[in-house]
This record gives C-alpha cells, structure tokens and sequence, in this order.
C-alpha cells in the first residue's frame, strides 16, 4: 500500500513534467546529458550509445509518452520538435549529406523512454531500409 502510494506521488505531474520520467530530469537537469540546442519547447542532447555518427535526441520539454498522445501538445509545442530536428542537423553539418529522422512510437517500436522524442541520426550512409 505505501509502496503504491509512494510509486504514485513520484509519478506525479507537475508543471507539465513527470517526476520520475528519465527524460523530464534531464531537461530539468538532474541528470546530466551533452546539450546540444534548447528552446522554450525542445531540448536537444546527444544519445547516451549512438547508433550513427551523429545520434542526437530531440525532446519535447512539456511531458507526453508518445506520438499516439500528440494532441496533449500544442500545435506549437509539436512543430517545435521538427524544427529542432533540422535546426540541429543543421548545426552539426549534416544538411548537405543529408540525416535521418525516427520516431519510435510505442512497444512494437521499441519505443524505451516514454517521452516523445525524435532521434536525429547521420554522418554515414544509413541503409535504405528503415530499420
Ligand atoms: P527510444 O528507444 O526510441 O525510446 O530511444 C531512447 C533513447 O534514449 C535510446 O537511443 C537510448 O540510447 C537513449 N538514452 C537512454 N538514456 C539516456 C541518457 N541518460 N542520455 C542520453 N540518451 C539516453
């Protein structure tokens, strides 16, 4: 019964974050990550175990599990994603090359961190398959 209760306060919302979501403490800091760009929607940082040269996480700051749970976004929170996306591409030089943008939505999709995210990956030829 404690443990339940204590599981449900720490999964509490506040401020559009939720308190025990890995993504949410890396935003707010208390887990540290290599930054690459922030907004007052997006935070962008470098995967933890990259899968291209360049493998960087773009995150939306207000807190939503999924692409399926878009519409608890704004329009604006949401189209900010993208644009950091290609701002951050853009930064690291992988406009002329080209680069890759993935969304995992959800456990068929391998979906680990349940905060939507977009991976932006290049600085190689990727397969032409998706995945
Ligand atoms: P996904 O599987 O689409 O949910 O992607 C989650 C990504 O988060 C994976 O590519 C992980 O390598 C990455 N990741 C997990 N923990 C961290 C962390 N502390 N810092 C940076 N990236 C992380």
């Amino acid at each position: 019964m404690l443990a339940a209760l204590l599981r449900a306060a720490a999964s509490i919302e506040k401020e559009g974050r939720f308190m025990d979501c890995l993504f949410c403490k890396i935003i707010a800091g208390e887990i540290p990550s290599k930054k690459v760009y922030e907004d007052e929607y997006t935070y962008a940082f470098h995967d933890i175990a990259p899968q291209a040269p360049v493998h960087v996480l773009v995150v939306s700051k207000k807190h939503t599990p999924d692409l399926a749970h878009a519409d608890q976004l704004s329009d604006a929170e949401l189209a900010a994603c993208l644009r950091t996306c290609a701002k951050v591409a853009g930064e690291l030089g992988l406009e002329e090359n080209g680069y890759r943008i993935v969304n995992n939505c959800g456990d068929d999709a391998c979906q680990s961190v349940k905060h939507i995210h977009f991976h932006v990956l290049g600085g190689e030829k990727m397969s032409d398959r998706m995945a």
